[in-house]
């Protein structure tokens, strides 16, 4: 039931509009379920008690519902601007209608037009800001009319229970009232629901999909701070492919990607729960072990390194042999970020110089 209802408001949703494009097509199908979904609740509420006054709404409020179903259905077709004024042209005109018919000023339904007031600036864009004043103007204007002209009900509604009266005058403007909340509840969800993605766009290497290098300076600031507090080593280990530049010439670029991405699942797979592996550079990627002792990193490193070496990329059925050599550093609390980083770059260096496809851990790290 719940999947359904997201696959309505998602209608028209499509993923080459622009994140407000989506924002509001989203929220105008939503108001239009919402609508329907309070009309009928009143159906059923007018139906229970059964005034004839009342009734009548319920028969006056029928073209509306295929209204509200048809914005669903413009918006969908890509008629945003169509399906959001007709919204607004169903809410406002059932609730006329229905004053007009029988509610008058005697059951404050009028509060309603402060709802559809506030509800202008979540359906329209802002550029649209005359559409949403207008808007605001209009209901603010029937609410006003209703609140200070005494516009006479229909008389069955008069007869009323005096009890029955009071529930109907208290609930119109509760419900108005939920209604805004609800929809700033859900506004601020979806806004909510936005940024998140963005945070993860920017912090994730969008080839490998593992964090990036910004991700990874941050986190290594905090799991600093983190092995000092606890007084617990950290290593860090930087893993650079072996002559990378020639898979790409002898294979192209489109294959160098496909390796890093084989590279990247590999250490993603050989990595424990606490670990934090990024891609910090083109075909280079940093690994931070937290409470772990050199000797220790330099066993997790090996076997990375002995992973990767035997579980070679496949490219048109033949192997393509890919290594990487490792530098390793204890993490020094008491430096700059940079020192231990430059120390593990000076170890892979080594790990290069000394034939590559093997592991360094620098001298000035503890002794294993
Ligand atoms: P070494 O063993 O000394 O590390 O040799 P290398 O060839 O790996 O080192 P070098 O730094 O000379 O080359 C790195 C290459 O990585 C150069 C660049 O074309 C390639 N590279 C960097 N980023 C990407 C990428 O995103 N995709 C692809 N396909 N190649 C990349
Ligand atoms: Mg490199
Ligand atoms: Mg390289």
């Amino acid at each position: 039931m719940l999947s359904q209802v997201s696959t309505w408001v998602h209608w028209g949703v499509e993923s080459h509009l622009d994140h407000t494009t989506k924002r509001k097509i989203l929220l105008t199908n939503i108001a239009a379920l919402l609508a329907i979904v309070s009309l009928g609740s009143y159906a059923l509420l007018f139906t229970f008690i059964g005034n004839p006054a009342l009734i009548n709404v319920i028969y006056t409020q029928i073209p509306f519902y295929p209204m509200l179903v048809l914005v669903l259905h413009l918006n969908s077709q890509g008629r945003n601007c169509q399906a959001r004024w007709l919204l607004v042209f169903a809410i406002v005109a059932s609730q006329i209608v229905a004053s007009l018919i029988s509610f008058g000023s005697f059951v404050n339904s009028y509060y309603s037009y402060i709802l559809f007031a506030l509800g202008a600036i979540v359906v329209f864009p802002l550029e649209r800001w005359k559409s949403i004043a207008f808007i605001f103007v209009v209901n603010i204007g029937l609410f006003l009319y209703f609140e200070f002209n005494w516009v006479e009900p229909a008389p069955a509604l008069l007869q009323l229970d005096n009890d029955v009266a009071r529930l109907i005058r208290q609930l119109f403007p509760t419900t108005s009232f939920v209604s805004v909340l609800l929809l700033m509840g859900i506004v601020e969800f979806i806004a909510a629901r936005s940024e998140r993605r963005l945070e993860g766009l920017s912090i994730t290497d969008p080839l490998t999909l593992l964090p990036n290098r910004r991700y990874f300076e941050n986190t290594f600031k905090l799991e600093v701070a983190q092995s000092q507090r606890s007084a617990t080593p950290l290593a860090l280990a930087i893993l650079d492919i072996d002559y990378f530049k020639q898979v790409n010439d002898t294979y192209g670029h489109d294959v160098g990607d496909q390796v890093l991405v084989h590279i990247s699942t590999l250490l993603r797979r050989s990595t424990r729960a606490g670990n934090v592996i990024a891609r910090v550079g083109g075909e280079e990627f940093a690994l931070l072990l937290p409470n772990t002792k050199p000797s220790e990193a330099l066993e997790i490193a090996e076997r990375i390194r002995t992973n990767i070496e035997e579980t070679s990329y496949s490219h048109d059925g033949r192997r393509l042999p890919v290594t990487v050599s490792i530098g390793i550093s204890q993490v020094a609390y008491n430096e700059a970020l940079e020192y231990s980083y430059k120390l593990a770059d000076e170890a892979l260096y080594e790990a290069k110089n000394r034939g590559r496809n093997c592991v360094f851990i620098h001298p000035q790290s503890p002794a294993t």
